[in-house]
């Protein structure tokens, strides 16, 4: 696939994608909030400071974006810029480990982890995805 953004526009992108509160996320937490669920923000006490934290439900939410996160078998997750290819591959490799131990450290502290990825809130997905983050949360709370 055709690399469409410049390097300052992919920086500018990437830039984005890294930040807090991105769209995906915000998503998640609106939808939360108008089903009655409250969670706390990036808790900087918990491994890799997760987007949502949940007590009532021992559950941590990970909303994450595809690309940055190297989401396998997705589109996003596993494209290639089209500069810079070693160092992204290398950025990207050092991130998903650093996801997989702080799920491990979460999981040894007693935590129900939950990641939501970027490509299922997509229209034709987002209804399926949150309806099963309900019914994931809820299974976790009992
Ligand atoms: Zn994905």
């Amino acid at each position: 696939m055709a690399d469409i953004f410049s390097e300052e526009k992919r920086s500018y992108v990437m830039s984005q994608i890294k930040s807090k509160d991105t769209k995906p996320e915000m998503m998640v937490r609106k939808f939360l909030h108008a089903n009655g669920f409250r969670y706390g923000l990036h808790n900087k006490k918990l491994p890799g400071k997760p987007d949502l934290v949940m007590r009532k439900y021992a559950s941590v939410i990970f909303v994450n974006g595809c690309f940055w996160h190297g989401h396998k078998h997705c589109k996003t997750g596993t494209r290639s810029p089209k500069t810079r290819q070693e160092w992204w591959k290398e950025k990207i490799s050092k991130n998903r480990k650093r996801d997989l131990k702080k799920i491990t450290e979460l999981l040894d502290l007693g935590w129900n982890i939950i990641t939501i990825w970027e490509c299922e809130l997509k229209p034709k997905k987002r209804d399926k995805t949150l309806s099963n983050l309900i019914k994931t949360l809820k299974k976790n709370q009992q």
